[in-house]
C-alpha cells in the first residue's frame, strides 16, 4: 500500500497545472490522498471539488504512515492549510501492529467497515469545525452514508460467516486484509507483507503452497495493482503437489477502479471484492 499512496501523491503534486488557481475558485478545494479516501470525503461533502494537493484549502489523508515519506510534506503544508488525518478517528487499541514502531501499524483500515465508518465520522466532525456553515449538510450526508456502510457491514458478516463455517481461508497477493479477517473472522494469508514494494522470498512461496494443501484452498486472489506473477508461481507449485488452486480476481485493495465502474466507489469496491471472495471460496 505504501508504494501506491506515494505514487498517487506524487502524481497529484505534479499535475497541479490542470486545476484552477486559488483565486479563481468559487468553492473551497479539498484534496484527499487516495481514491478510496476521496470517495469517502465526497460522500460527506456532496457537491464539492476534490482535487490537487498544492492548490488545496484542505488536505485529508489516511495517516498511519500509509502516505510514507509524504508525511514530511504534510507537516510543511500544515503551516498554511488545514489537514485532517482520518486515522485519528480510530481507537488506538483497534489498530493492528506488526511491531512497536509507529510505522509498523497496518494502514488498511478501510477493510473493516466499522473502522472506516469511525474514520469518516471523525473526518465529518473535523470538516464541520473547518466550515461551520456546512454543518447541516455534512450531518445529513454523514448520517445517510454511515447507514449505507452499516448495511454493507451486516451483509459482509453474513456472507463471511458462511465461509468461516466451511473452513475457508483467504489468500491474497499482499497483506491488505488483516482488518477484514479480524472484523469478520476469516483467516487471511498473503504472499507479500504490508508494503506492495517488497519481493516475496522462496520461503514465503513454499509456506503458502503447503498452507494451500493443508486447507485445500480452492482459490487464491490476485490484486488489481500487483503483478499476478508470484501468485501464478504459487498456483503452479500447488498443482505440482496435486492441489489444484484457481488464481481468481483481481481484488481491489489499495485503490478504487475508474469512476463510474462497479468498483469505482468504496461501497462498490467492497461489494465487488466480497462477491468475488464469496463466489470463489464457497464449495
Ligand atoms: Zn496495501
Amino acid at each position: 500500500m505504501k508504494g501506491i499512496a506515494l505514487i498517487f501523491l506524487i502524481l497529484i503534486l505534479f499535475c497541479s497545472c490542470t486545476s484552477a488557481s486559488k483565486s479563481t475558485r468559487t468553492k473551497p478545494l479539498i484534496v484527499a490522498t487516495t481514491s478510496i479516501l476521496a470517495d469517502g470525503i465526497q460522500q460527506l461533502v456532496g457537491d464539492q471539488d476534490l482535487d490537487l494537493l498544492t492548490q488545496a484549502d484542505l488536505v485529508v489523508y489516511h495517516g498511519l504512515y500509509l502516505e510514507g515519506k509524504m508525511t514530511e510534506i504534510f507537516e510543511k503544508l500544515a503551516k498554511q492549510q488545514t489537514l485532517i488525518d482520518v486515522s485519528k478517528g480510530i481507537p488506538v487499541d483497534r489498530l493492528i501492529r506488526s511491531g512497536p514502531e509507529s510505522h509498523s501499524v497496518d494502514p488498511h483500515i478501510w477493510f473493516d467497515i466499522s473502522l472506516w465508518s469511525a474514520a469518516l465520522a471523525y473526518a465529518s466532525q473535523e470538516l464541520q469545525v473547518w466550515k461551520p456553515s456546512w454543518k447541516p449538510q455534512l450531518q445529513t450526508n454523514t448520517e445517510a452514508y454511515l447507514l449505507q456502510l452499516e448495511a454493507l457491514d451486516q451483509q459482509t458478516k453474513t456472507k463471511v460467516q458462511e465461509l468461516v463455517q466451511r473452513n475457508q481461508v483467504l489468500v491474497t497477493a499482499h497483506d491488505a486484509f488483516a482488518y477484514f479477517g479480524k472484523a469478520y473472522g476469516l483467516p487471511v494469508y498473503s504472499l507479500q507483507g504490508l508494503s506492495t514494494l517488497s519481493e516475496p522470498g522462496l520461503r514465503d512461496l513454499t509456506e503458502l503452497i503447503s498452507l494451500i494443501q493443508t486447507y485445500q484452498v480452492k482459490a487464491i486472489f490476485a490484486e488489481q495493482t500487483i503483478s499476478p506473477k508470484a501468485l501464478q508461481a504459487v498456483a503452479r507449485g500447488a498443482a505440482e503437489k496435486n492441489q489444484t488452486v484457481k488464481l481468481a480476481g483481481p481484488l481491489y485493495t489499495d485503490s478504487l477502479d475508474a469512476p463510474n465502474t462497479p468498483a469505482g466507489t468504496y461501497l462498490g469496491m467492497f461489494e465487488t471484492n466480497l462477491q468475488l471472495i464469496y463466489s470463489q471460496l464457497l464449495p
